[in-house]
């Protein structure tokens, strides 16, 4: 049996619109002609672009995998073998592969994909790298199932449902000062597992410096030298979702036997656990048990353990017990030395004073520093720019700011308003017609508008319901002020760069 979940990547903004001609002109087919064989024509022609874009080793893993399955005139779906793969596909990808689709299919295109999960019992060695969804997770199996539906025990042959994404190795990762420890330790662990002082290994720091990186990176060092060890690698949210299935569908042995089979466990971001209580009493029956058994518990987490909130004291005193290691912000030379190594990955040569300008403006994290790059040559190879410092600057100030107003949410930006004008939150969605709070609500629309990427009507909806006409008047009002009151052009400018920080 075939299930698809079905996701979609980057649907129109208005799903009424008409699908552009352009992709349908150029295959000479009506709109909704097509089907499967127009989908892999199209595909293969989005494949040599992509092709083009990324090493042969990206390629080979990630997009060789993808199966087009229908075109209907404005949408291509394709078959993507689990969710995991969609997950990575989409963080790492999406711009890349957006450009792509929209370039051989047209400006408005859409790509949907699809998870597809095989049952058939001919087909079992493919159930080993399901991934529990966390859309559908109540007709998904849990990751046990590969294991547990074959024999009570894993035999040694069985396959072990680990997670691991080749793409991140100790080769690959580049040492400097802000990861020395953690790197140190990764390493250390990997050769040993379980043997070590370093039981549990806690990396921290914050988002986008490499903590998955690392960890995955012990998983493939382990799996590289023998395959059939049990190494799993998971999330605190995942952990907890699969309790929950666990629990609701009665298989609660089965999890608690499955978790405490591993030699290495893995778990991600746990400061997911906060105030999860029974996940948490779980998890700490199931690291009790790990660490009993001199087996490895690897975790990470965006801050110290000891500063984790809402986590039972009983757990964090447990994760102190082995090392406590950070990940900061890289220097300019490491971030030199990743730019480096990324641009050999993808197989492309960039000047040094370009590097150099990336390395130097963008100083936050890694993951910003590969969207940079990333993003800097989809604009070389999609659009057909030149590689110059000026296309590198304009890509830079993309990014960062996209990345700023990624993170803002309208909750922020009313409780910065109301801070500013000094009206009380609750009114900037009331019906009051009071000037000062016009005022105030008209400029929460303004920046909303702005600042991210909620549609009218959804602003609208934030502000007790208004109409989208109402936020296109209070959006233009502001931008009359902007143009004719020196006060409220101040106003913005404060409240902008205040927002920005
Ligand atoms: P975190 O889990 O800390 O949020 P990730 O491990 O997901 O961060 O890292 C984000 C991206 O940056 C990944 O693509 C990773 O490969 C890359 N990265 C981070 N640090 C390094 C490094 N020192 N060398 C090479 N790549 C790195
Ligand atoms: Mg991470």
């Amino acid at each position: 049996m075939k299930k698809t979940e079905t996701l979609n990547l980057f649907p129109s903004s208005t799903p009424s619109e008409t699908p552009t001609g352009a992709a349908t002109k150029r295959m000479g087919r009506s709109e909704n002609g097509g089907g499967s064989s127009d989908a892999e024509t199209l595909w293969a022609r989005c494949l040599e672009i992509i092709r083009d874009n990324v090493s042969e080793q990206v390629f080979k893993t990630w997009f060789e995998q993808i199966r087009p399955q229908s075109w209907d005139g404005s949408q291509l779906t394709v078959d993507l073998p689990s969710q995991f793969f969609y997950e990575w596909i989409e963080e790492h990808y999406a711009s890349l592969l957006k450009k792509t689709v929209q370039k051989v299919l047209g400006a408005k295109a859409r790509l949907q994909y699809q998870v597809v999960v095989d049952d058939s019992e001919t087909e079992r060695e493919q159930r080993t790298i399901k991934l529990p969804a966390f859309r559908k997770q109540m007709q998904q199996p849990l990751p046990f199932d590969a294991v547990a539906s074959n024999q009570p025990e894993p035999s040694p042959t069985a396959h072990y449902p680990t997670y691991f994404n080749p793409r991140y190795t100790f080769e690959n990762f580049i040492r400097g000062e802000n990861n020395q420890l953690a790197t140190s330790a990764a390493m250390a662990v990997a050769d040993n597992p379980g043997k070590t002082r370093y039981n549990p290994l806690v990396i921290y720091g914050p988002t986008g410096l490499g903590k998955t990186h690392l960890v995955q990176a012990i998983g493939n060092r382990i799996l590289q030298r023998n395959r059939n060890a049990r190494v799993l690698y998971t999330n605190s949210e995942k952990f907890t979702m699969e309790y929950i299935n666990a629990i609701q569908t009665n298989r609660l042995p089965e999890f608690t036997n499955f978790y405490r089979t591993v030699d290495v466990l893995v778990v991600d971001d746990i400061q997911f656990l906060g105030g999860k209580e029974r996940t948490q009493d779980m998890f700490f029956h199931t690291f009790n048990a790990l660490h009993q058994a001199g087996k490895q518990v690897v975790l990470t987490s965006d801050k110290q353990p000891k500063d984790l909130a809402d986590v039972d004291e009983r757990l964090i005193s447990r994760f102190q017990w082995g090392l406590t290691a950070d990940i900061q912000p890289p220097d300019f030379e490491t971030r030199m030395a990743i730019l480096q190594q990324k641009a050999m990955e993808e197989g492309v040569d960039i000047p040094g004073d370009i590097m150099e300008y990336i390395a130097r403006h963008v100083t936050s994290s890694v993951r910003e520093i590969e969207g940079c790059l990333i993003s800097l040559l989809a604009k070389v190879t999609l659009d057909n720019r030149e590689l110059t410092l000026d296309l590198a600057k304009d890509v830079v100030r993309t990014v960062s700011n996209s990345n700023a107003s990624r993170l803002l949410t309208i909750d922020d930006i009313k409780q910065e308003v109301s801070t500013y004008y000094e009206q009380p939150v609750e009114l900037l969605s009331a019906k009051t017609r009071k000037h000062e709070v016009v005022l105030a609500r008209q400029m929460c629309m303004y920046l909303a508008k702005q600042m991210t990427q909620m549609s009218l009507k959804s602003i609208g909806l934030h502000f007790g319901g208004r109409d989208h006409t109402t936020v296109l008047h209070s959006c233009q009002q502001i931008m009359n002020y902007i143009d004719t009151d020196a006060k409220i052009r101040g106003d913005v400018e404060y409240l902008k760069k205040a927002l920005r920080s």
